[in-house]
């Protein structure tokens, strides 16, 4: 059985070659460790291979989580959908939210966010695969609401996250993280983040310009939902 310190070297061996491929230079890409549903244990052995940045999908399993690791110098972002009630627990406990699609998530995250922390790092989730999946906004309100929350105070626009209908298809990924990169070009912000690529896609996403994989099952095993 490999363990977590092995499967995040062959992550990162995956995450080289990507760059590689795609000539864009070392560590251009960042490594996102998901978590979700996986124990604190999980964490640890993931930090101590050398992994700081977590993403949890649901908020109070993530709470419970950075309860139990406060003695650990991690960053979280938060990546799930994101209901109203939930904004404000959101805004105090994490550095980063890949998943806002509305402006009024947005809008409470930056009324919430606590004064003494610095803003937090948004990214706007666009639905590029249409009927398909339900979170993002579509193509044609991006620009508004990018315009929109870039200008709230307490966050700081950082670019776009994409959850491409799975496919094991090189050329259908392809078609759809370039959409998302041409997308991001198409706004004229000073945006610096592209979220996309997971286990099964991230060399196609490095290919089309992601700056942050998000990556579960290739570092922690298949996640059981049965067992809770
Ligand atoms: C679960 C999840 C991932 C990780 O997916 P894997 O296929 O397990 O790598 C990435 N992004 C989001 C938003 C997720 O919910």
């Amino acid at each position: 059985m490999s363990t977590i310190a092995d499967n995040i070297a062959q992550v990162s061996s995956r995450i080289r070659a990507a760059e590689q491929a795609a000539q864009r230079s070392a560590h251009s890409v960042q490594l996102l460790a998901v978590s979700k549903t996986k124990p604190v244990q999980a964490l640890r052995e993931a930090y101590a291979a050398g992994l700081r940045d977590f993403g949890e999908n649901y908020l109070q399993e993530a709470l419970s989580k950075q309860a139990e690791l406060t003695d650990l110098p991690l960053t979280w972002h938060f990546i799930g959908p994101i209901q109203s009630n939930k904004t404000r627990a959101i805004a105090e406990h994490f550095d980063w939210v890949h998943s806002v699609d509305r402006l009024k998530i947005a809008q409470r995250l930056s009324e919430q966010r606590p004064a003494g922390l610095p803003p937090l790092n948004i990214c706007i989730q666009v639905n590029v695969s249409g009927e398909a999946s339900k979170s993002g906004c579509t193509p044609a309100d991006l620009p508004a609401l990018a315009n929109a929350i870039g200008a709230l105070p307490r966050l700081k626009l950082r670019g776009l996250m994409a959850i491409p209908e799975p496919t094991e298809e090189r050329a259908v990924q392809d078609a759809a993280f370039a959409a998302v990169q041409r997308l991001q070009a198409s706004l004229e912000l000073p945006l610096d983040t592209l979220s996309m690529g997971m286990s099964h896609d991230l060399e196609s996403a490095i290919a089309q310009g992601a700056t942050w994989v998000r990556i579960g099952t290739a570092l922690f095993g298949a996640r059981d939902y049965s067992a809770g």
